[in-house]
């Protein structure tokens, strides 16, 4: 598998002595495997382990079944086409408020009608052999009643960012899932993805020393009216839609949780799309080690997604880092430059990882309770900037707190 090189015992020195050797170039290019989706016939027999961690393509049959949840923009643009790049995943099922886009779509991707269930007969799923997981893709505040209904259905969940709305529906949901026994994964492709996993090994090897300080931003202009500016649907604006990049990513670099937020928000008084949420948000992190983060997210800006480490010695980041093509990693000092890692489909790893999570038993690596701590950090956010206060959020002594065993 490409990541175990890089990721096994880096430090400044093996960096330097491999990149040296082009050794990143040769050991992380991934092998894009193209496969055309297509439908397992009904009552095809349950995945069995297999060796998929070591990053074969599964034949159709023994690939998880997944069904997908809402149909908008993320699933059209970029879901549908990671199913067929995706070596462990494959696309059994869809769920949408509009039969007639279902029926196309479900053709096109070749899903069979059967499979097709809209928001009221979704329940029907759990008579469905060939799905074992649903991928909840709906507005934010949809995200809890249908992973209880997954759950409830016997079905495993993997949701997308931000879990819910407040720190209630999260606990509902890994509560659900548990009570089910059914796997739960939030949909962090940060961190499944290569660069920003390279990324995560400099700062935990100390490449450039110790960390000192972080910023992070994740701008954007929303220009039309959708439910991303309502307050019910959407829960926190763009906290919850971008920002939550900036806040899970710095988490995942260090492992550490943060201690303490302060924050600021901005909402231009006469703009109609900012009547329920803010425009522009910053904040800063405290963690217990002594690090300090500096964050900014806005529905109001050009387009701006990128971080920045610093360390004792060096200072290294990514930008662009969280679009879904074109990161670049950048370290200075120079030397060694930073490593060269071919772009991937972040989509597709995500399935994968959690493919191989229910084919091996595993614990995702991003669970309900990651999401869980980043609405806590979300909602601290929103106290601070109503209080003009610090707030102070529970100590976790241990890194990583909250994330399973980290994926092959
Ligand atoms: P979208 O607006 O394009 O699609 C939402 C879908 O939900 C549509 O098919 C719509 O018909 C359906 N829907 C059902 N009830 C609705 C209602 N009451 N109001 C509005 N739509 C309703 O949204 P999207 O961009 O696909 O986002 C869906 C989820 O995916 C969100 O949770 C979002 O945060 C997340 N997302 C994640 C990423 C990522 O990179 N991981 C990127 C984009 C979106």
């Amino acid at each position: 598998m490409e990541t175990i090189t890089f990721f096994t015992g880096f430090n400044r020195r093996n960096f330097i002595s491999r990149t040296a050797r082009g050794i990143f170039a040769a050991t992380l290019a991934p092998e894009i495997v193209r496969f055309a989706a297509s439908a397992e016939p009904m009552g095809s027999p349950a995945p069995t382990p297999t060796s998929a961690a070591q990053g074969e393509p599964l034949p159709q049959d023994q690939r998880v079944g997944f069904a997908l949840v809402g149909l908008g923009r993320l699933t059209q643009g970029q879901l549908l086409p990671a199913f067929r790049v995706s070596k462990r995943a494959k696309l059994t099922g869809l769920v949408s408020g509009d039969p007639a886009k279902a029926q196309k779509l479900a053709q096109e991707n070749g899903v069979s009608t059967e499979s097709i269930y809209d928001y009221k007969n979704f329940d029907r799923i759990r008579d469905n052999q060939d799905v074992q997981v649903v991928y909840v893709v709906l507005p934010n505040s949809m995200h809890a009643d249908f992973t209880e209904r997954s759950a409830r259905a016997g079905k495993h969940v993997l949701c997308e960012k931000p879990m819910e709305v407040s720190l209630m529906k999260c606990q509902q949901m890994i509560d659900a899932c548990r009570k089910a026994k059914v796997k739960l994964m939030i949909a962090y492709r940060i961190q499944y993805e290569p660069m920003n996993r390279a990324m995560q090994r400099m700062v935990r090897d100390k490449a450039f020393g110790p960390v000192k300080y972080i910023e992070s931003d994740n701008g954007q202009r929303v220009e039309k009216m959708e439910w991303r500016l309502s307050k019910a649907l959407s829960g926190s604006g763009a906290v919850g839609d971008v920002g939550i990049y900036c806040i899970n990513t710095i988490r995942f670099l260090l492992g550490e949780e943060p201690m303490e937020v302060f924050a600021r928000t901005f909402r231009p008084p006469s703009d109609p799309r900012f009547k329920e949420v803010d425009a522009t948000i910053i904040w800063q992190m405290r963690f217990a080690s002594g690090v300090l983060a500096n964050c900014m997210c806005s529905f109001d800006t050009y387009d701006t997604k990128s971080y920045r480490a610093v360390a004792e010695r060096g200072t290294f980041g990514m930008n662009p880092s969280f679009p879904y093509h074109g990161l670049k990693m950048f370290a200075k000092p120079e030397q060694p430059p930073p490593p060269q890692i071919a772009e991937s489909d972040q989509f597709a790893n995500e399935l994968d990882h959690m493919a191989d999570c229910v084919i091996n038993g595993r614990q995702p690596y991003t669970p309900g309770e990651e999401g869980l701590q980043d609405q806590r950090i979300i909602e601290a956010i929103f106290e601070s900037a109503r209080t003009t206060r610090a707030v102070t959020l529970p100590r976790f002594d241990k890194l990583d707190p909250f994330r399973g065993p980290i994926p092959e």
